[in-house]
């Protein structure tokens, strides 16, 4: 008695340790969840958009010096960014424009800039209840993420990783979906306008203006070049002619070797934003003029001791052609001609000494020619020059021109809920999970001949935790949780709809696969098969095993009461987090699955300390945490109370004249007098084995020894004696 009483303090006092710790984690642990928030924005501050918005937050989507915000009217609230009198773009919040919530099921204030070309300047995270995303989640990665965002065009965000915040991968989708939905809408009520006509396929945008100056088009790839020394010349004669090959130039540029031997530049001149910008409102009409319906005008212009114009195109006999310069596109080659030509002089305001102008000659390119400007082409460079031995030779310099978004006319996107093109990227993950649950499943369906042969089913049960710890926890990170419950639970309060949960397909499918066994066999097809932190104790508590480390067996009397304890948290957290789901989120750190499973025990020290008590402590009992701690374990407990089967046999001997079941099942579950108590049972399936196993139970022993004396008897063969099961 006086052991027994020594045993309960001690493990009492070892899970209220245990407890007080993880609560206590969780509670020093607050001060990460502002990690994303501005400075003293710990509460929400409601109102207009203007209001709310802090002066470092327009800094950082734009920084432009004397920046003026004017709120816009009607629908998609924004703000207008002016810069020197000059519309500039927008600023926007996910919370005024789409009210996105999320994982927690409360909206963020998540503001966006949106630039008149349909460019994401930046996005702010000012106000967030996500306070799964401080824990767990390094800055560094958090940082990454929100760096996404900044190279993000209204068409493409294939830039932004919600995978990068593992564990809170599912804040991470929210505020992708919330974005990219509330900046589809600011572009097109405020910068497309939704009464203009808009194109259903891309097109070149033939009318559009801004201005730009000539390093900005340069910058955006509008105007592109090249520049060649003599010297990178020589080396490139050199590297197709062999040693001595020389560019046609005369002996005496040859010996200037930094000296300029080509700058060549060329631009796509059809679009007003180029164009007029190039040549000024007068040269630019005159271009277009010369253009046919449809047709394109391309400048192309250089300088130094090289050209791309030679006389080729004054001989008619070769067609008055360029010969030292061609379109490549998709295969074709397009050869440009005298005719088409026109020497015309980018204004000198607009580009000073940046752009080359002793040749600078504009193609009309007709367009029978077929060239797409929308798709990227080739202006190929020939330069003539010689071998060593004087044989004439050419080198070819291709420059690739891929016309700038910014210089098209692109359909809107229409929004797709970000939930379809996650489940189109995770279609192998959700196809590995539904192999996993095939097989858990069959586990179940064909548990009877499984556990007759108790090599095979050590070796599926082994395997499938195996897969389950690795895959499922420790690569994709689907751990449920306690909160995940809550979630569940609050969702009709918080407004937690449908398409957050279907941001996340893993734990979408997991969560209604635990839903339905629950209702069918309890909690413990998931605990005992399919939760990565349980498959971690169960597999290192089989390594303990192995190694002969000692087993402490807890009295039934004991353990009933240390059961208490999970129920007694999952209450607490749930309760909790109807009040507050911040509070909810400090006590759910009593779970170490977010150290243990999604972070690999990279985290502050205080937390690698107690996953790592609990794994110790599971070593020494099978299956510590989930028996006496496991929130998630008692709520899935309490809601498997209303399981409709119970597959597991027992016969009539089991707790009267045997007790092998009962010492032999990992977490107590079975009570002296042989039933097995379903709120604690794992479904491991130990006992089923036992159960079937004629050398080891009993009744079956007793049975194949009578079988094998009638045997020798001769009688009675293939008669066997009566076996009832439960
Ligand atoms: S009791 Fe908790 S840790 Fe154990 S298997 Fe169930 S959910 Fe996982
Ligand atoms: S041994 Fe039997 S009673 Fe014990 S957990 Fe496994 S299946 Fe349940």
């Amino acid at each position: 008695m006086t052991g027994l009483l020594h045993a309960f303090r001690r493990i009492a006092g070892l899970c209220a340790l245990l407890v007080a710790a993880g609560v206590g984690i969780g509670a020093t642990s607050e001060a990460w969840a502002q990690v994303q928030m501005r400075p003293g924005a710990t509460a929400f501050v409601t109102g207009d958009i203007i209001h709310r918005i802090k002066p470092e937050t327009v800094k950082d989507l734009f920084p432009d010096k004397d920046v003026v915000l004017k709120s816009t009217e009607g629908r998609n609230p924004a703000l207008e960014v002016h810069v020197g009198g000059v519309l500039k773009g927008y600023i926007f919040s996910t919370m005024d424009v789409v009210n996105a919530t999320g994982y927690a099921g409360k909206p963020f204030d998540f503001f966006g800039g949106l630039t008149l070309d349909g460019k994401l300047t930046g996005v702010v995270l000012q106000n967030h209840s996500e306070t799964i995303i401080g824990r767990g989640v390094p800055q560094q990665r958090m940082d990454e993420f929100l760096a996404g965002f900044a190279a993000v065009t209204i068409q493409r965000w294939g830039t932004v990783n919600p995978d990068l915040l593992a564990g809170a991968s599912i804040s991470g989708r929210a505020m992708k979906a919330g974005m990219q939905n509330a900046a589809t809408r600011v572009f097109t009520t405020h910068i497309v306008g939704e009464a203009e006509v808009v194109v259903t396929e891309p097109a070149l945008d033939r009318k559009g203006f801004a201005l730009y100056t000539a390093q900005e088009l340069i910058e955006r790839g509008s105007i592109i070049g090249m520049t060649l020394t003599v010297r990178d010349a020589i080396k490139l004669f050199e590297t197709k002619g062999g040693v001595g090959a020389w560019p046609d130039i005369s002996p005496q540029q040859m010996e200037r070797l930094d000296e300029l031997f080509i700058q060549f530049n060329t631009a796509l001149l059809s679009p007003p934003s180029i164009g007029q910008n190039m040549f000024g409102d007068e040269r630019y009409r005159e271009i277009v003029a010369r253009e046919a319906a449809n047709g394109l005008s391309i400048w192309m212009a250089d300088k130094g001791y090289s050209s791309f114009v030679s006389n080729s195109h004054l001989r008619s006999s070769t067609g008055n052609v360029f010969d030292q310069v061609r379109i490549e596109q998709g295969g074709t080659s397009f050869l440009v001609t005298a005719p088409q030509s026109a020497r015309i002089l980018v204004r000198a305001a607009f580009a000073g000494d940046l752009l080359p102008s002793r040749e600078s000659m504009v193609f009309a390119i007709p367009p029978t020619l077929g060239l797409d400007p929308l798709k990227p082409y080739k202006v190929v460079l020939i330069q003539p020059g010689f071998t060593k031995a004087g044989a004439p030779m050419t080198i070819e310099i291709p420059l690739t021109y891929d016309l700038p978004d910014m210089h098209k006319l692109l359909p809107v996107p229409v929004f797709v809920p970000a939930y379809i093109d996650i489940w189109q990227n995770e279609l192998v993950n959700i196809g590995i999970l539904a192999a996993l649950l095939v097989a858990v499943t069959l586990v179940f369906l064909l548990q009877d001949v499984l556990v007759k042969n108790r090599m095979a089913y050590n070796v599926v049960r082994v395997g499938i935790l195996g897969f389950t710890l690795v895959w499922l926890g420790w690569t994709v990170g689907a751990q449920f949780s306690i909160i995940n419950i809550l979630t569940y639970m609050t969702a009709p309060f918080t407004g937690t709809g449908l398409e957050t949960f279907l941001l996340d397909p893993l734990f979408f499918i997991l969560g209604i696969y635990i839903a339905i066994t629950l209702f069918l066999l309890g909690r413990g097809v998931f605990c005992g098969w399919l939760c990565p932190f349980g498959a971690l104790q169960e597999l290192s508590n089989k390594a303990a095993i192995l190694l002969r480390v000692p087993q402490i067996k807890i009295p039934p009397s004991l353990q009933e009461r240390l059961w208490a304890v999970k129920y007694v948290l999952a209450i607490a957290i749930i309760g909790i987090g109807f009040y507050s789901v911040d509070m909810a989120n400090a006590l759910e750190e009593v779970e170490p699955f977010k150290t243990a499973i999604n972070v690999y025990f990279i985290r502050e020290l205080p937390y690698v300390l107690y996953a790592v008590a609990l794994l110790a402590a599971g070593l020494f009992i099978e299956r510590f945490y989930c028996r006496f701690l496991c929130p998630l374990g008692g709520a899935l407990s309490v809601f498997g109370r209303i399981r409709m089967f119970k597959w597991l046999k027992r016969k009539p001997q089991c707790g009267t004249q045997c007790r092998i079941c009962e010492t032999d099942c990992p977490v107590g579950a079975i009570e002296p007098s042989g039933q097995i108590n379903m709120n604690e049972c794992l479904q491991c399936l130990d006992c089923q084995v036992d159960y079937y196993d004629d050398e080891k139970c009993p009744p079956l022993i007793a049975r194949k020894k009578r079988k094998d004396q009638r045997t020798e008897a001769g009688i009675g063969i293939g008669v066997p004696s009566p076996m009832p099961a439960e």
